[in-house]
């Protein structure tokens, strides 16, 4: 495989000081290796050179005025990473760690996602390593219309269509919203998805990542004859994701006993009263240690970056905060207090050491690039419903999603069988999204 190595190679030499764009790479091209040795014509078109690369990567100035009059600088990106398969779609994070390596990382997965939603939508992300923790609401605001002043001229309902991601939800949405409007002095519903519903959101979008994240880990525990219901389940992170990934375990029937934030997890032995976790995170904007000053017989342990929650007991995992959150220790800890399945809700949460012990000890994984694809997928809807000026209900929806999830998942179970790797959705998802990604190249040329 003289071809991949070199590709692999060249990637690192270009992309230096660019650690998780290279792992999110390097995971997806080495699971490829199988396609490729059957296609040695990738190799005089540069397939692999290409999709590597992105199409356009904007950087840019966002200065804006914080409460005291104080000028603040931060730096904005749109990474367009691959347009092949439609309009470039994916969120915005809003977190001071954005940096250029993680909007590329985050852009180059989402192209293999949005290929698997079965959806027209190509891949892209962006953000700014603003920190939106502490700030007003005029700040946030004042923010968010500087960086439109900028992004505006880079998007389109046909071009490239954000939506949110850590650190950026329905408030921060609304105000980008309503800046792109007053400059483009036109209402263009489906340039922003994750909308509020008074202005062209879907409904089930708030809910469709947590939730399509319980319908694919459904759909692979049946697969491997067993289901959700009585199972004990551990969720990083307490944001939109963890919330309503909480919300449908919870409903199937599992026990989620664990979350967290960025400053401690917590653990209620009883089960998470999810009421209360919304309390404080959606309505409050606080941190999840007042879980335990609220609800009886829940401990709280402080730990800078969640991984205590790795230590308690349940059958299954859904990593829902950040990239890396789970190394080679953690894994080991999580098989060793019986986990049987991960569904990593969260972008690459397994970093590579810990994604290969998962799958050479049989604890079955859920790939985020697969398993976490249900946002864009109902942003997608988000768009169809905006284009057709009309509403679907919540079960519409829903059911949408539902279906898209189950379709998604047996891509990756066939793609993994089809190439002798039956049980590694990894490498599923990763070669069912690069076939529809790569033929599409082909057809449109060298461009
Ligand atoms: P939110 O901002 O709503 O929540 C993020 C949660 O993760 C918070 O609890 C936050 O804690 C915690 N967290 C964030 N960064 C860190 C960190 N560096 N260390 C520890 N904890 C951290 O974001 P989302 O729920 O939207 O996103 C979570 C993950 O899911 C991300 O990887 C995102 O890319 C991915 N994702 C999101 C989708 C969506 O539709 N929202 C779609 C697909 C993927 P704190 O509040 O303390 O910062």
């Amino acid at each position: 495989m003289e071809y991949l190595q070199d590709v692999l190679e060249k990637l690192k030499t270009k992309n230096n000081g660019e650690p998780e764009f290279l792992q999110a790479a390097y995971e997806v091209l080495t699971t490829l290796k199988p396609v490729i040795e059957k296609h040695p014509e990738f190799k005089q078109s540069a397939l692999l050179e290409r999709i590597t690369e992105p199409e356009r990567l904007i950087s840019f100035r966002v200065s804006w005025i914080d409460d005291n009059g104080q000028v603040q600088v931060n730096r904005g990106y749109r990474v367009q990473f691959n347009g092949a398969i439609g309009p470039y779609k994916g969120g915005l994070r809003f977190h001071p760690s954005v940096n250029q390596s993680i909007m590329k990382f985050l852009a180059f997965e989402q192209c293999f996602k949005n290929a698997l939603t079965g959806l027209p939508i190509g891949g892209g992300k962006g953000g700014s390593d603003f920190d939106p923790k502490g700030k007003s609401d005029n700040e946030i605001m004042r923010f968010c219309q500087s960086f439109m002043n900028e992004l505006y001229r880079h998007i389109g309902q046909d071009v490239d269509v954000p939506a949110g991601d850590i650190g950026v939800g329905a408030r921060e949405i609304g105000y980008l919203f309503g800046q792109y409007r007053k400059i483009r002095n036109a209402y263009e519903a489906g340039v922003l998805t994750g909308k509020g519903l008074e202005y062209g959101g879907s409904l089930a979008r708030k809910e469709a990542t947590g939730y399509g994240l319980i319908y694919f880990m459904r759909e692979m525990l049946k697969a491997n004859a067993d289901t959700i219901n009585g199972k004990t389940v551990i969720i990083s992170g307490s944001g939109n994701v963890a919330i309503y990934a909480c919300e449908k375990a919870q409903q199937y029937g599992a026990k989620v006993v664990a979350m967290s934030d960025s400053n401690g997890s917590i653990y209620d032995p009883e089960g998470i009263k999810l009421d209360v976790i919304k309390q404080i995170k959606e309505v409050e904007r606080g941190r999840i240690k007042e879980y335990a000053n609220r609800v009886k017989g829940a401990v709280y342990t402080e730990d800078k970056d969640t991984r205590s929650i790795w230590n308690i007991k349940a059958d299954i995992a859904l990593p829902c905060a950040t990239q890396n959150e789970i190394n080679l220790e953690d894994a080991k800890k999580l098989a060793a207090n019986g986990v049987k399945a991960v569904g990593e809700g969260a972008n690459m949460p397994t970093d590579l050491e810990a994604i290969e012990y998962f799958l050479k000890n049989g604890i079955l994984l859920a790939p985020a690039k697969a398993a976490n694809a249900g946002g864009v997928a109902t942003s997608a809807l988000e768009m169809s419903q905006n284009s057709m000026r009309y509403s679907w209900t919540f079960e519409e929806v829903d059911k949408k999603l539902d279906n898209i999830m189950s379709n998604i998942f047996a891509a990756c179970d066939k793609a993994a069988k089809e190439y002798g790797m039956e049980k590694n959705y990894v490498a599923g998802a990763n070669i069912a999204a690069f076939d529809k990604i790569s033929k599409a190249m082909i057809a449109q040329g060298i461009i």
